[in-house]
This record gives C-alpha cells, sequence and structure tokens, in this order.
C-alpha cells in the first residue's frame, strides 16, 4: 500500500514546470489504439511552432520540450524546431513511435541539439510486422531502437508503453529487458490506458448541449475491463524486483488519494540492480538544479552516475539500502566494485479518472499540458476543444435517469 508521505511531492507547478509539451503535427504513420489525437490539421508551420516555443519560454519556465504529435518525426521541419529549441538553452526531447527513425535522420537531430527520445512502443500500436506480437516479442523491436540510438551516442534514450488490462503482466518483461540494457536505456514510462465508452454514458459541452463522443478518437463503444490503476503498476515491478522503489509523485487534481504521477529511478550496473533513489535524493534533485540552473528537472541527459550517488546515504535511506546491496557484492566477488553505476527512471503514469459525478480526475499540476488557441490545455483532453470548445462532462446514462 502505497503512502504519499514516503514520497516527494514534485513542486511542479503551472508556471514552474520542467516539461513543455509542443505538437508539431496530428498526421501518424500508424494507429496507436486509445491515442489522445486524430487528423483535423495536420503539420503546424515553423512560424506558429517558434511562436509557441517562446510562449512556453515567458509562461512555463521549462528544462524540456517534449516535441509530441501525432509522429514528429514526419514533420518537414522537424530539425529545424529542434535547433530553435536548443537554442533557448533547453533540451528538445522527441516523443515518436520510432518507425521513421533512420541513422541519417537520427544524426541530424543530433548535430540540431537533440536531448533524447521518449520512443513509444507497446503491442496495441497495430505496427505492420509486429501485429502478432506480446509485449515481450515487442523488446526485440525496442532492442532495434536502443541499439541504432547508442550507435549514434550523446542521445538519451527513455521508452513509453500504455498499459492496458491485458498488457499489464507483461510489464515485469520490459523492466527486466531495460534492465538488461541499463547503458543504453535511460528510463521507462508506463502510462495506463483510459477510455470512455459511448454506449454508457452522455456527454455535454460547456453549454449543456449534448454532443457525439463517438468523435473523439479514444472513446469505444463497450469497455468492461477493469482498468489498471498507477499503484498497481508499482506492485507488480516491486513484485518482481524488490529493489525497486518511487520516490516523488503528482497526485489527482481532484482525489486526495490519487496517484497520477510515479516518479523514481534505479541504481544498478549491467550486471544487478542494487536498489532506487529515495525522496530525499529526488528533493535534492529537483531543488538543487531550480537553485542551480532556475528552473526544476525532468530528464536526466547522462544516466552514468557513479559511485557518487551512494555519498547521499546519510540522507537517504533507500540509497543506504542500495548501497549494502552493493558492498555485498563486492565482497563476493571485488572486480564488481569497478562496474559503472547507472541511473534508470521509471515513471508510471495513471491517465485521467472519469469520476461518478461525470468530472475527470487529472495530473495535479500538469506536466503535459500544451497550447490551444493561446491558453494552456492537458494535453490528453485537448480534442475536446478542438472539437467542443472545451472540456466535456460525462456522466453515466444511468445516472442521467436517475437524476431526471
Ligand atoms: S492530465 Fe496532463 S499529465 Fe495527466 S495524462 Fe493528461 S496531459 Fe498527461
Amino acid at each position: 500500500m502505497l503512502d504519499k508521505r514516503a514520497y516527494y511531492r514534485l513542486p511542479w507547478s503551472m508556471n514552474d514546470n520542467p516539461i513543455a509539451w509542443i505538437e508539431v503535427t496530428d498526421i501518424c504513420n500508424i494507429h496507436c489504439e486509445g491515442c489522445y489525437r486524430q487528423y483535423m490539421t495536420g503539420h503546424k508551420s515553423l512560424e506558429q511552432l517558434k511562436e509557441e516555443v517562446l510562449f512556453f519560454m515567458k509562461w512555463r519556465n521549462p528544462d524540456n520540450f517534449s516535441i509530441a504529435g501525432g509522429e514528429p518525426l514526419i514533420h518537414p521541419q522537424i530539425i529545424d524546431l529542434v535547433a530553435f529549441i536548443a537554442q533557448q538553452g533547453v533540451k528538445p526531447v522527441i516523443l515518436s513511435n520510432g518507425v521513421a527513425l533512420n541513422p541519417k535522420l537520427l544524426h541530424e537531430l543530433k548535430r540540431a541539439g537533440l536531448a533524447g527520445f521518449t520512443m513509444h512502443v507497446d503491442s496495441h500500436q497495430n505496427r505492420p510486422g509486429w501485429r502478432d506480437q506480446n509485449e515481450k516479442g515487442h523488446n526485440q523491436l525496442r532492442q532495434q531502437i536502443a541499439d541504432m540510438v547508442a550507435a549514434e551516442g550523446g542521445v538519451f534514450l527513455v521508452f513509453n508503453s500504455t498499459v492496458y488490462p491485458d498488457t499489464y503482466h507483461e510489464i515485469p518483461d520490459i523492466v527486466a529487458w531495460a534492465q538488461a540494457n541499463i547503458k543504453k536505456v535511460q528510463g521507462l514510462v508506463f502510462i495506463t490506458y483510459r477510455t470512455a465508452t459511448t454506449d454508457d454514458n452522455i456527454a455535454t459541452d460547456k453549454n449543456d448541449q449534448e454532443v457525439d463522443l463517438k468523435r473523439l478518437s479514444y472513446t469505444r463503444e463497450t469497455f468492461d475491463e477493469k482498468f489498471v490503476t498507477g499503484p498497481e503498476v508499482y506492485q507488480i515491478i516491486k513484485d518482481h524486483c524488490p529493489e525497486y522503489e518511487a520516490a516523488g509523485y503528482l497526485g489527482g487534481s481532484i482525489r486526495h488519494d490519487s496517484y497520477k504521477w510515479l516518479m523514481g529511478a534505479m541504481l544498478g550496473s549491467e550486471r544487478k540492480m542494487y536498489g532506487s533513489v529515495g525522496k530525499k535524493t529526488m528533493e535534492f534533485a529537483q531543488v538543487g538544479h531550480h537553485a542551480q540552473k532556475g528552473r526544476y528537472l525532468a530528464y536526466l541527459t547522462s544516466s552514468r552516475i557513479g559511485a557518487k550517488i551512494f555519498w547521499l546515504s546519510p540522507w537517504d535511506k533507500e540509497i543506504r539500502k542500495a548501497r549494502g546491496l552493493r558492498a555485498k557484492e563486492v565482497l563476493r566477488d571485488p572486480r564488481r566494485l569497478f562496474d559503472p553505476i547507472y541511473l534508470q527512471s521509471i515513471g508510471i503514469i495513471q491517465a485521467p479518472d472519469l469520476l461518478p459525478d461525470g468530472r475527470a480526475d487529472m495530473c495535479d499540476s500538469c506536466p503535459d499540458i500544451t497550447i490551444y488557441d493561446g491558453k494552456f490545455v492537458n494535453s490528453c483532453r485537448m480534442d475536446e476543444y478542438r472539437l467542443f470548445g472545451g472540456f466535456v462532462s460525462m456522466i453515466s446514462k444511468d445516472q442521467k435517469e436517475e437524476k431526471a
């Protein structure tokens, strides 16, 4: 059972948040189940994107730009945009499915100043050639991407996967693969799948007019499985890897007991995981980065942290535990003393939950906020703005009848 007192509440807010989420296109080259975005307007111009970058620089205080879509790598001026973001002194990070990535493009992106990738790979993406593979099977694709990015060097790599009720049990396979590749893979993110059902719900817009939910790409007619929660993802990782622990969190915008973002970082070598950083290290990292650079931190550009991380043992009980495990390992085999130590982050995101009264419990201080019509909007719900002019409220048909 998670206890919020054991974790550091990330100090991020609307106007001081390390992440700026910029969408370059709503066109994609594959079709993932549950995707929040649908084709309506196509590629944005470079001029519009530059304006959005400057808007974020003025109002968000970001440390990195998550360049998202659609699929950003198919935008014809993606390299110019990466260069423009890097010129602002912040980290450009591309969120991609990797289909369009090749060594030449990767090299040009790096030369333009790309800091890293968050690659979305999972078994519900309908990828040509991969449709019959489960999550473990997709580790082969993750490996191909990781090898390509490592061969270029100097660009960090995080993999994200959407977690469905039928893929939840495979999370440990992804974690074990990433740990074996700790030198090449700087982190994992698991995002729990959510959908609204058109058969059971009625949606109304800001004028209380009923809207057609089917127009949103991420609704389904029916869904009778139980959604996976963030704490369940935490638990299955912990059950298979006791050295794992979370360090920071963001709660819900409505519910006091939600865990919307759970952030952690494991410590290990290529042979063995020793433990995790704890709440204190997460606090030092956020506050220290802010004191030094004037902004909070979302991504590490290099994961080879070295044994100096153990200097934090007096303040951080999780690091003390990791140091103890490593000491035992070194006593057993002194050659292990020279194994490089890496950090590998694990993020768990629980997508918005629809509450019985029609409101949605969002991520407190939403880090993935984007710009729509000159205002910040949660990117996961921007299509409600694009289609219906604002957030919709949803209640079940049964409740509507009870109210009537
Ligand atoms: S509320 Fe923000 S952080 Fe949470 S899922 Fe939506 S866009 Fe992402």
